[in-house]
């Protein structure tokens, strides 16, 4: 039965050779099942005349029923005469004017003006389809949809679906419209019973949710709002409910194939550390967290924690504490960072922290080479090296452990399931994975994209750091920006300068941060300015990011190289430039490098007068909050999660169609739910009674790309 959805999209009336290729190289769209999954973004009621007389009343727009904003009307009438217009200094156009019998508005055209006089006729009935503006005292339609009455029964459209198209699809003539015609056609051509089921009957009548058929015939061909909604909430929950279902399994069949390696022991190294060497006391929430990976450590299943925590929220060290533990029960541990700057400066702290114990703690990345790294890596199999710390270079075939008994990621952006896999192959049993960010992941996204990890949070900064001062500042107020910035250099502190990637070229970039480097040379010769960008080598960057770090430069001059993880404490003013150019977690990230001492720290987020409305609610949330969470939260919301963190990156995730993580969070908390409630009742995956949703997961991991390489 469901072989008429595999049929070529070329046997559907309406689509000849030409069509079916646009379909196919610009929407992927090859089959009659591909183009019933092909959602409309929108729709709007054109179920309702309007009368022109009501135009007048201020409700007509506030009644307007279209899933966007656009105040669109429908009116019926005809066309009482043209008018062309060619006056000098104005645009060429074609006017008709239009009366329903309850007032006159005129239907204006800037193009094709022939076509519009030899179309369109006097007299006839039309439905006039737009969005109704006034100029020069009158209500008129640009380029209004025009249909005749009597060609198609315009009672009949009900809500009118918009697809998207493409350039180059609008360029061969292929519009919205003419998708629409294809998915009617496609529609009333699925005999009943064809389009299969994929969630369970007593699921559909518990959730109150309408079939799948059902769903995908009112998703395309919707009489009323009403039928849009029940069918689009219909297809979301059926999406997120299988990447939840999804990874709820993945992660069952995870600890049913592996054991946790058990720490029992607490001590010596821990016991000494926390008595000799912690130079303060742990916050509350560093305490907490350390006995839910204390729990974890001990269960006999293999952790794999994802622990958040806002920049300065002290979560190195307690990863340093996990580290102990591992040591202490006879394990190597591994710590990975994304960049060499921060591998090497995790290192400094972490023997600063050990000084005097009995811990040998080694570097691996990219720029270790020779008989050092084989001094490394004969360590690591002989078990003498107790840390690494190291950048992706730790995941290379050649590392090989003695006893890898614990690795921590930190700051993963781009660490998806596929690296943590590689992870564990590093020993016989995969070693216990927590993984740090400092960009807080709003609740509903981290269950998507990271489903398949337990979360910790370090919701509380270490005592005595002041809330770092948020500032905008426009670019024509650079002269008290520079002399607030030599007044906290000549109280002792440093200064961040960041400029943005353009991304046009790197070379223009380049000369965007000399010319900018040059220019604070200028304005400040009296002091010492380091500069450090993606393109130097480590060496020299490590050797500018030295210099600032003893002090010798006052002023550091960036790209957003120093985005994550550095740590100088004495630096507390931030300067952004062009801080238009970032998005919300990005300014979090680099405010984050200040508010590392007990000074008051300030961050400056200078923009030109241009602010679009979006940058606008961004520099103005900087400057209200320092809570990372409200900041991702805003984030998602302003940004969707699209571009956040792609899906795909985790892995974890079937790619979404219609579901929306920011604006469907409820959905996927109650998706969440029911898959937890169907493994619950189903651990092995092979009750009868659920075999059609096995099956069509095993289908969905069949067809996702990702899934596939990582199962
Ligand atoms: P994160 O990795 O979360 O950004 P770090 O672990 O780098 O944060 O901690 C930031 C700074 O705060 C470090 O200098 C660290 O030594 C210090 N710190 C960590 N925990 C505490 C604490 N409980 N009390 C005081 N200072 C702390
Ligand atoms: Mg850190």
């Amino acid at each position: 039965m469901t072989d008429i959805l595999s049929q070529d999209i070329m046997y559907l009336p309406g689509v000849g050779p030409h069509r079916k290729d646009l379909l196919d190289s610009q929407l992927h769209i090859k089959t009659w099942g591909d183009l019933l999954g092909y959602y409309p973004y929108k729709y709007v009621d054109r179920t309702k005349f309007y009368r022109i007389a009501e135009f007048q009343s201020p409700m007509l727009f506030d009644n307007v029923a279209s899933a966007g904003s656009l105040p669109f009307v429908q009116i019926k009438g005809r066309i009482l005469s043209f008018d062309t217009y060619s006056d000098p200094g104005q645009k060429r156009r074609v006017v008709a004017h239009f009366s329903d019998g309850s007032g006159v508005v005129d239907l204006v055209w800037f193009h094709g003006l022939r076509y519009v006089t030899q179309t369109y006729k006097i007299g006839q009935e039309y439905v006039v389809f737009g969005r109704p503006t006034i100029f020069q005292q009158r209500w008129q339609f640009a380029h209004p949809d025009m249909e005749k009455v009597g060609e198609t029964n315009v009672t009949e459209m009900g809500m009118q679906p918009y697809y998207m198209t493409t350039e180059k699809m609008k360029d061969r003539g292929m519009t919205s419209r003419s998708l629409e015609k294809m998915t009617k056609a496609l529609v009333t051509r699925i005999p009943q019973g064809a389009i299969p089921e994929t969630l369970l009957p007593e699921q559909l009548s518990r959730l109150h949710l309408i079939g799948r058929e059902e769903a995908l015939r009112k998703i395309h061909y919707p009489q009323s709002m009403d039928d849009v909604q029940r069918a689009q909430m219909r297809l979301k929950f059926e999406e997120l409910f299988y990447v939840q279902l999804n990874i709820l399994r993945y992660t069952s069949e995870r600890r049913k194939k592996y054991q946790g390696y058990v720490f029992k022991r607490i001590g010596p190294l821990f016991n000494d550390f926390y008595r000799d060497n912690l130079p303060f006391e742990l916050t509350g929430a560093q305490k907490r967290v350390m006995h839910e990976i204390r729990a974890d450590l001990c269960s006999g299943r293999q952790m794999n924690r994802l622990l958040q925590g806002d920049v300065g929220s002290g979560k190195t060290l307690v990863a340093l504490m996990a580290m102990l533990i591992a040591l202490d029960n006879g394990f190597q541990a591994c710590i990975m960072a994304p960049t060499e700057i921060l591998a090497e400066q995790h290192l400094a702290t972490i023997r600063e922290f050990l000084k005097d114990m009995p811990v040998r703690v080694e570097l691996l990345t990219g720029i270790v080479k020779g008989k050092r790294r084989r001094e490394v890596l004969g360590g690591l199999l002989d078990g003498s090296v107790n840390i690494l710390v190291g950048t992706h270079a730790i995941i290379e075939d050649t590392v090989q452990f003695h006893r890898l008994g614990l690795a921590v990621v930190d700051e993963q952006h781009r660490f998806g399931v596929a690296q943590r896999a590689k992870l564990w192959s590093k020993s016989d049993n995969p070693p216990h994975i927590l993984v740090m960010t400092a960009t807080p992941i709003p609740r509903t996204l981290a269950m998507t994209l990271y489903g398949d990890l337990d979360v910790s949070v370090i919701n509380e900064l270490p005592p005595g750091r002041k809330p770092i001062v948020t500032i905008h500042k426009y670019d024509n107020q650079m002269t008290s920006l520079y002399q607030g910035i030599r007044q906290q250099i000549h109280q002792g502190r440093q200064v961040y300068v960041v400029f943005p990637l353009i991304e046009e070229s790197e070379k223009m970039d380049l000369k965007n941060l000399e010319d900018g480097f040059k220019a604070l040379c200028d304005v400040f010769p009296e002091f010492s300015l380091s500069k450090v960008h993606g393109r130097m080598k480590p060496a020299e960057k490590e050797a500018e990011m030295q210099k600032f770090l003893k002090g010798e430069t006052q002023i550091l001059v960036a790209t957003t190289v120093i985005e994550v993880g550095v740590n100088v404490p004495n630096a507390s003013v931030m300067v952004i430039l062009d801080a238009q150019r970032f998005g919300l977690s990005q300014l979090h990230q680099l405010r984050g490098r200040v508010g590392r001492g007990a000074k008051q720290s300030y961050c400056i987020l200078v923009t030109n007068y241009k602010l679009s409305e979006e940058t606008r609610k961004r520099i103005d949330i900087m400057c209200d909050t320092n809570d990372g969470f409200r900041i991702a939260e805003a984030d998602l919301k302003l940004r969707g999660p699209g571009d956040l963190e792609g899906t795909q990156q985790s892995g974890i995730a079937f790619d979404l169609k219609i579901a929306d993580i920011a604006r469907d969070g409820q959905l996927v908390q109650l998706s969440r739910d029911e898959a937890q409630k169907i493994i619950d009742g189903d651990p092995e995956c092979n009750l009868p009674a659920n075999a059609l949703l096995w099956n069509h997961l095993r289908e969905l991991r069949k067809t996702n790309v990702n899934w596939a390489e990582i199962s």
